[in-house]
């Protein structure tokens, strides 16, 4: 099967509770949206609460389980802020299935002489520490899940450092080595799968302020991406643990 051409089955995320990371907009609000079709009850963590809002509405009048608003700023979360949020969602719901770590934050592109110290320290506790005071949160949830599937998102200049990308690419690939470590500690020894997963080129604010010049039709859309989301975050991909993979 190729997760990219995906077609869960119409209550595969059924009674799975999702927590998903900058749901507000861009591929988070896509996955988000898809999450709630196919069952899930989804947690909207955003620092917006506008948008989150507007996510949520739209899940409700689709027929979607009513979704839970997390209004969150991670540039300022501190870990009481994460450990109080776990504390609210075991009283709520007991469990967490899925946790999708998607929001993000690009930073500037200049070269590494030249950037902003206080941009890269921003990027990196958007991009990095946020992910990891959720994560170490949210374990005892996880644990207490049946299928719990962890996804990290990271990027091709996550794999390959590239000029005038600075905290951006140093983020992703740190995102990269806190999935391969959590993996390696995670094998065998918890039921949590933990994976990473790369989007590609996708029509979102984001890509837009990377490559303002580019022709934005050509570009895949959340949409076309989400099916290896919603393998990845499901039952399906039951077997895949500690793997980077390509949405497109
Ligand atoms: P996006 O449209 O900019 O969306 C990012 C989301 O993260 C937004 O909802 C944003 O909230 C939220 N966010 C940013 N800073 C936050 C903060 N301090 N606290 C809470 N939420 C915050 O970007 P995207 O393209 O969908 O990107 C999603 C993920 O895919 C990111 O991890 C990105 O690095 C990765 N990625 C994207 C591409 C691409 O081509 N689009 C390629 C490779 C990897 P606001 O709406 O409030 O800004």
């Amino acid at each position: 099967m190729d997760h990219k051409t995906y077609q869960p089955a119409a209550d595969a995320l059924k009674d799975r509770i999702i927590l998903i990371t900058g749901a507000g907009d861009g591929i988070g609000k896509t996955v988000a949206l898809g999450c709630a079709r196919y069952g899930a009850t989804v947690v909207l963590l955003g620092r917006q609460q506008k948008k989150l809002e507007a996510v949520y509405d739209e899940i409700v009048a689709a027929g979607g389980a009513q979704p839970a608003i997390v209004p969150m700023n991670l540039l300022t979360i501190t870990p009481d802020d994460t450990v109080g949020l776990a504390n609210t969602l075991l009283s709520e719901f007991g469990r967490l299935d899925g946790l999708l770590h998607n929001a993000a934050v690009l930073g500037e592109r200049a070269p590494i002489e030249h950037y902003s110290p206080n941009v890269w320290l921003e990027v990196m506790q958007i991009n990095v520490n946020a992910a990891f005071l959720l994560t170490q949160s949210l374990m005892p949830l996880l644990k207490a899940a049946y299928d719990p599937s962890v996804v990290f998102t990271t990027s091709g200049v996550g794999r390959k450092g590239k000029a005038f990308w600075g905290a951006y690419a140093v983020s992703k690939f740190a995102t990269e080595g806190m999935m391969q470590v959590l993996a390696d500690e995670l094998d065998e020894s918890s039921r949590i799968r933990v994976n990473c997963i790369n989007p590609g080129g996708t029509r979102t604010k984001m890509r837009a302020a990377a490559f303002p010049a580019e022709d934005t039709t050509k570009l895949k859309t959340p949409q076309d991406i989400l099916p290896t989301y919603l393998w990845l975050l499901g039952p399906d991909s039951h077997a895949i643990h500690g793997q980077s993979v390509d949405a497109q």
